[in-house]
């Protein structure tokens, strides 16, 4: 891990100081968690995994022209990346019912739904990421107006875009979590988005089989967790050569 100055220590990613000013490390650990950090668990090369999914994603976004805090991946587990203000809303794209929505509207998961829903939290451990309103966001000006809809907007361009690049490999994206953060440079103020995209913070779900490619294989029991989570890399074509688990295993004895 880097010797640099701790930062934050999150529940799968660490940051640190970057080498320059305004740049930081973003680490991303083995560690997995679910149900907000009531079930935990290590997924031996699932950091290795999701740094290079995210990569992958970041850079396709950005070529895209979503600004993103993604600057370069520099080793298996680290990528640099611009310091943002995190804005303390996460953002879920849903195109199919699953998950929480199903427990709080009573829908049957795999329903498919007639237009992407956008869904807003409050980034909270304590209140265990409340649901709220646009309204909500504004009145306790956690985002503004225009922010809000600037990140709206790029939440809808991402599924779009994400959504294909997914279909065309087989995957079924079902829904995603988003977190944005407020970039300062000169006297200039943007929206960009931070944090990771991975099968942490996703639904995936194999087309032909409905097999789950995601965290949902950690939160239920259902096992098979790294191979669900390389198989998605196989199938971006970016699966290092080298199993993962193996790479953990030698990162670790590295130190
Ligand atoms: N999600 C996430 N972090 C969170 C909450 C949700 O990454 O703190 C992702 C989750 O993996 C899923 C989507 O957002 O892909 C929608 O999650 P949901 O609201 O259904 O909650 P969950 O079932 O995870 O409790």
């Amino acid at each position: 891990m880097s010797r640099r100055n701790k930062l934050y220590e999150g529940k799968a990613k660490v940051l640190f100081e970057g080498p320059e000013a305004g740049t930081i490390i973003q680490y991303f650990k083995d560690d997995a968690t679910a149900f907000n950090a009531k079930k935990k668990g290590t997924l031996s090369g699932k950091g290795v995994i999701n740094n290079i999914i995210s990569e992958h994603i970041f850079t396709a976004l950005g070529d895209i022209g979503i600004p993103t805090h993604f600057i370069e991946r520099i080793s298996m587990r680290e990528q640099l990346i611009k310091a943002v203000e995190i804005i303390p809303v996460e953002v879920i794209i849903r195109n199919v019912a699953a998950g929480s929505i199903c427990k709080r509207l009573g829908i049957k998961e795999g329903t498919p739904l007639p237009n992407p829903l956008v869904e807003y939290c409050y980034k909270s451990d304590e209140l265990d990421d409340p649901i709220i309103a646009e309204e909500h966001i504004l009145t306790f000006g956690w985002a503004d107006e225009l922010e809000l809809e600037e990140l709206t907007f790029y939440a809808l361009r991402i599924n779009d875009f994400l959504s294909g690049m997914f279909a065309a490999i087989g995957i079924k994206l079902v829904d995603f979590k988003l977190e944005f953060g407020r970039h300062y440079e000169e006297d200039q103020c943007t929206v960009i988005l931070a944090d990771e995209i991975s099968p942490d913070g996703c639904r995936l779900w194999d087309m032909k089989t409905g097999e789950k490619l995601d965290k949902d294989r950690f939160r239920r029991d259902l096992g098979g967790e790294m191979e669900a989570y390389q198989e998605v890399a196989r199938r971006l074509g970016i699966l290092p050569s080298a199993d993962v688990t193996e790479i953990a295993d030698h990162l670790k004895k590295e130190g």
